[in-house]
């Protein structure tokens, strides 16, 4: 493709994060069936439904641009996915199925923080407001997510993993 200005580089990066988002769309349902603890099942079930909407909004602004979202495969996220897939693999114990699980997870949302805030930011460089704003609004829910598995792997998660070994 060509790569002239801004705009050329906010529309590939844009391509990247449509290839990442249809990935997660296909990993995060295993990842939810392979979560043994109920918060963190529902957890990645709740961003399953979240995710169908950053394919959405992703859409919506290359609607906006005249531009087709496809044509590019975000190797990052196939290597994130196939780490998340191998831990999947492992034959552990639930408890540390799970901190490998929300490990896993938890590089896939810094991933798409980064690549958010980036292209958030070339929106609002560009002039495009309401693609900015929905672009912070799905920054916002990897935030949130990302947040949300924090807490969990803090308060129980990986403590039970950690009682796993004293055994
Ligand atoms: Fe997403
Ligand atoms: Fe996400």
């Amino acid at each position: 493709m060509e790569m002239n200005d801004l705009r050329d580089l906010y529309i590939d990066e844009l391509r990247d994060l449509y290839s990442a988002e249809k990935q997660l769309l296909r990993a995060l349902p295993k990842m939810a069936k392979n979560a043994s603890d109920d918060t963190l099942r529902q957890a990645f079930e709740t961003h399953t439904e979240e995710t169908k909407g950053h394919v959405e909004r992703l859409e919506q602004i290359f609607d906006k641009l005249g531009k087709k979202p496809g044509g590019k495969t975000c190797k990052a996220m196939q290597g994130l996915v196939e780490e998340g897939k191998e831990k999947m693999e492992e034959d552990a114990e639930p408890e540390l199925l799970d901190a490998g699980l929300i490990s896993a997870a938890q590089r896939v949302e810094h991933y798409e923080i980064a690549g958010y805030g980036t292209v958030r930011t070339y929106a609002k460089l560009l002039g495009d407001e309401n693609a900015a704003r929905l672009l912070q609004k799905t920054l916002d829910e990897e935030g949130q997510t990302d947040k949300k598995l924090t807490k969990l792997a803090e308060s129980s998660i990986n403590v039970q993993a950690m009682q796993e070994q004293e055994q």
